[in-house]
């Protein structure tokens, strides 16, 4: 979709100054770029009134048949339905375990991981009170970093989960050995697909591998609101999930169970540690209207876009033959990686890009490396331009300069 002048007369009478977004979909940057399906059902949904209950139900329908699962549940991020799958393999459907987190006294509290997968967005798990039991070595030696007998040992009768990142590494086992492993000790296995790319066969890849609880971003490759993420796995465990995020301000004789009709708990369950984690109709319905629209894109078009976005700009900066500077156009998500001759050339340049205008965000994570990267995805047709020229302006800047 595209940006009106009234958008732009928003953040002007707010007295803030868009950017262009060539960092791709980063949550400190809003997230993705909202097809126009997907905003118009947030308008909608926002001058309309569906029960929640109705509308997770709904989703969950949607989250079924686009990951292959049997169940599926929304929340605020990925994070947040890590932070729901961690507590639901604790607490099980019980309404004590669920009002007594984070306090895990008696509860299986530990989840296993390969010490290669711990990263700062584990922390939603450890929100519920868990604590992580790492196995395996950070460093591949003999070609190995991880071994059978590594992750069993860390499997106990505390173990409430077994927890893998969806990014292939090393150091770490296979996603089929690891689920084997975990399955053999009746423990479930959650995956953080946060990272996960579409077309939608990467994301039915997790469940069809053996997954039980999946944590999806919504704001990333799918295309749905920022303050979205899906949880998709076992029914059991996804309703588990649910009750945790329940504003059952309800009496028993009333109360319907998210999937239907009472399963055999006695009382509605109160506010749970997934209370803070909530989302509204308008990002569930964004969030729908994305789902929807996954199964009728054109992803080798998305693709060849990106990709020519990308030649276009590494052509323009390889034929300013800047001293010291190159480009790589290899990256599976269709960046172009900008190689500086010093960190300071790299960082100089952030920074030009960042202040001037218009300002331009690009990914500047291995600065430290003297790289930047500029990623294609959020940038629209009419801002490719203006971010050639300032990626030139301030490239030439940093250069002479440093
Ligand atoms: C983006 C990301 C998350 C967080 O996703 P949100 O939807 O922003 O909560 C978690 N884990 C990994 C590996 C990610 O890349």
């Amino acid at each position: 979709m595209t940006r009106t002048s009234s958008d732009e007369d928003f953040f002007a009478s707010m007295g803030l100054r868009p950017i262009i977004n060539a960092a791709s979909h980063a949550s400190r940057l809003g997230g993705t770029r909202l097809a126009r399906p997907v905003v118009d059902a947030m308008v909608a949904a926002s001058q309309t009134f569906v029960p929640i209950a109705e509308m997770q139900a709904r989703a969950s329908e949607l989250i079924t048949d686009f990951m292959g699962a049997e169940a599926g549940w929304v929340a605020s991020g990925a994070d947040a339905c890590l932070t729901l799958a961690a507590a639901a393999c604790m607490t099980g459907d019980s309404l004590a375990a669920m009002d007594q987190l984070p306090d895990t006294t008696g509860l299986k509290n530990e989840i296993v991981v390969h010490r290669a997968h711990r990263m700062g967005f584990d922390h939603a798990l450890r929100l519920t009170g868990a604590r992580f039991v790492e196995f395996g070595y950070l460093t591949p030696s003999s070609g190995a970093g991880a071994y059978r007998w590594q992750m069993e040992a860390a499997i106990t009768e505390k173990t409430a989960a077994c927890f893998y990142v969806g990014m292939t590494l090393d150091s770490t086992l296979d996603f089929k050995t690891f689920v084997d492993i975990s399955h053999s000790r009746g423990v479930p296995v959650i995956v953080d697909a946060a990272p996960t790319q579409v077309p939608p066969e990467n994301f039915r890849r997790w469940i069809d591998l053996g997954a039980d609880l999946v944590a999806c971003a919504g704001g990333k490759y799918v295309g749905g609101p920022a303050a979205t993420g899906f949880l998709a796995g076992r029914r059991d465990l996804v309703r588990a999930a649910a009750l945790q995020q329940q504003d059952a301000f309800v009496h028993p004789e009333v109360y319907t169970e998210p999937f239907g009709a009472a399963e055999g708990l006695a009382e509605p369950p109160h506010q749970g540690i997934g209370r803070v984690l909530k989302v509204g109709r308008e990002e569930l319905a964004g969030l729908m209207a994305a789902l929807k629209l996954c199964g009728s894109r054109d992803y080798p078009a998305e693709q060849g876009d990106r990709i020519a976005l990308s030649q276009r700009l590494a052509r323009a900066i390889n034929q300013r033959n800047f001293e010291a500077v190159t480009v790589k156009a290899d990256d599976p998500v269709n960046a172009i990686t900008i190689v500086f001759g010093t960190v300071q050339q790299a960082a100089k340049t952030v920074r030009e890009l960042q202040e001037g205008s218009p300002r331009v965000f690009v990914l500047n994570a291995r600065i430290g490396q003297r790289e930047i990267m500029v990623l294609p995805h959020c940038v629209l047709p009419g801002e490719v331009e203006p971010l050639e020229s300032r990626l030139l302006q301030s490239i030439a800047v940093a250069v002479a300069e440093a």
